[in-house]
């Protein structure tokens, strides 16, 4: 029979259900899927064959949320929780506009970096103020160039700042509010249309690019316009992606604006169901847990950035427990600063373990690695295609060096994933058939002319761009500064 691809005598572990069985078997790819799994399968197939015989087999890293729009802002801010660093990182005065080769290199800063960490899915919650059609044309080009699987949103926001925070209307002088109004913004018929447009032009190209729709929080859409997302979704059959309580003011401000948790409200104007996820869902109450259950919600844990901003831990155990199905995602380059998703996988894996005397309670590094496969694909509604390595599932695999100093001795791949290894192990990574990485060079791109090209863009960015940044955000700053402290000595009514 006529093979593809045949990954030859690797140590495959299949994720899923399947995650504790070890085997030494082939895999063979024809086209995009597996076709056949198991122990000298290969010989019955033609194909090029990828000797796998020192390596380990895993399904590709599915990073279900991050920002690729933040790829020229790594390292950039250290100490600001959520709502001052967003001053900094998305300041509403002095926001930079950027050519669309710009856009291009910033996301494909994003895509490299997730194709060295074995990264074969990103979803990619693309906020773009602006909403203009050129900057997502580039960052979907850079993905379908680079060879990755990208879940690439539209990001819709259609609320005022005043709207957004609590107090807003005390803390911040109206002056400021009325300049803001006067610079108008995005309304939700102009983002539903680009919606409209990136779907027609992008869903589903090579096999690999999808559209999702992102409400960019609860509290930054009206009701209206969550309302003609939630139907859009419905009638597309296309995921919902919300960041949702990440923060303790956020819990404040439902209360104030809703009477009612932030949750419960997307309940009532019927957002929730099983083709959304929530992204951190820090500051649940426990019935806001039972409701998401109910609802067959998604969530998505980010722990570097949850840990960076100070925003609180995603309650991952009790989200487990009521069946809820938690991804893993790094967030946004600004915030984790990497898009390296096994610093994530370390991380997640640590963090439940800390100042909970019961250990029965932690979460474990093999969960992890669920959230990072079969639970990213779940909130794409791509689980039964990708995250598993089983026949007829995509062909998305990476390979992992058996010679890398953190998997010696070999015990266990996935806790050594987890504690030991880096994803400097990540050799080889196979993405919907086709081989992006070999033994560390990439082969969908040129690594070195871009890198260049990169790092010359964002250079340029740094010169030009950030100092109207800094000077906007120093204009709203004080404010920021004051409804967060206040959130700060105001308890949370959950
Ligand atoms: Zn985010």
């Amino acid at each position: 029979m006529a093979g593809s691809l045949i990954v030859k005598d690797g140590l495959i572990v299949r994720g899923g259900a399947g995650s504790r069985r070890y085997e030494t078997a082939d895999i063979v790819v024809e086209g995009a899927h597996i076709v056949a799994i198991g122990p000298d399968k290969g010989r019955e197939y033609d194909g090029t064959v990828v000797d796998a015989s020192n390596a380990i087999v895993m399904p590709g890293l599915v990073n279900a949320h991050l920002h690729s729009n933040e790829g020229f802002q790594q390292g950039a801010y250290d100490n600001l929780p959520l709502e001052m660093w967003l001053g900094e990182s998305y300041p509403p005065f002095g926001f930079p506009v950027l050519t669309e080769r710009d856009y291009y290199l910033r996301t494909m800063l994003a895509a490299i970096e997730s194709i060295r960490a074995g990264v074969t899915t990103v979803q990619d919650d693309y906020v773009h103020p602006p909403a203009t059609p050129d900057a997502m044309d580039a960052a979907i080009q850079a993905y379908a160039d680079a060879g990755l699987r990208a879940w690439v949103t539209v990001d819709m926001w259609d609320q005022p700042l005043r709207a957004c925070l609590p107090w807003a209307d005390e803390l911040i002088p109206d002056a400021i509010h009325d300049e803001l109004a006067s610079m108008g913004g995005a309304d939700a018929d102009a983002q539903i249309a680009l919606f409209e447009r990136q779907f027609e032009r992008w869903h589903g190209h090579d096999g690999r690019i999808r559209i999702v729709l992102a409400p960019c929080g609860p509290q930054r859409c009206t009701p209206d316009l969550l309302r003609r997302i939630a139907a859009l979704s419905a009638e597309r059959d296309i995921p919902i992606h919300c960041h949702t309580l990440e923060t303790r003011l956020q819990a404040i401000h439902a209360e104030q604006a809703w009477d009612m948790t932030a949750v419960a409200f997307m309940d009532k104007v019927g957002l929730l169901g099983p083709r959304t996820t929530l992204v951190h869902a820090i500051w649940l109450t426990d019935d806001d847990i039972a409701r998401l259950a109910d609802r067959g919600c998604s969530v998505v844990h980010n722990p570097l950035s949850n840990m960076k901003l100070g925003s609180g831990t995603c309650p991952v155990r009790k989200l487990r427990d009521a069946g809820i199905a938690v991804a893993l995602g790094t967030d946004g380059l600004a915030t984790s600063d990497t898009a390296d998703l096994v610093e994530a996988i370390r991380a997640a894996s640590l963090i439940h373990k800390t100042g909970k005397p019961d250990h029965a309670s932690w979460v474990s590094a093999d969960e992890v690695f669920d959230m990072a496969t079969s639970a990213g694909a779940r909130t794409g509604l791509m689980a039964d295609r990708v995250g598993r390595i089983e026949p007829g599932m995509c062909a998305d695999l990476i390979l992992l060096d058996r010679g890398h100093w953190g998997f010696i001795p070999l015990v266990d791949p996935i806790r050594q994933l987890a504690f030991s290894a880096t994803s400097e192990a990540v050799r080889t990574s196979i993405v919907d058939g086709r081989i992006v990485m070999r033994d560390r060079k990439i082969l969908s791109v040129d690594e070195g002319a871009l890198r260049d090209e990169i790092r010359e863009a964002a250079e340029r960015y740094l010169r030009d761009c950030v100092p109207a940044m800094e000077a906007g955000a120093r204009r709203l700053a004080p404010y920021l500064e004051a409804i967060y402290r206040r959130a700060q000595n105001t308890l949370p009514s959950p």
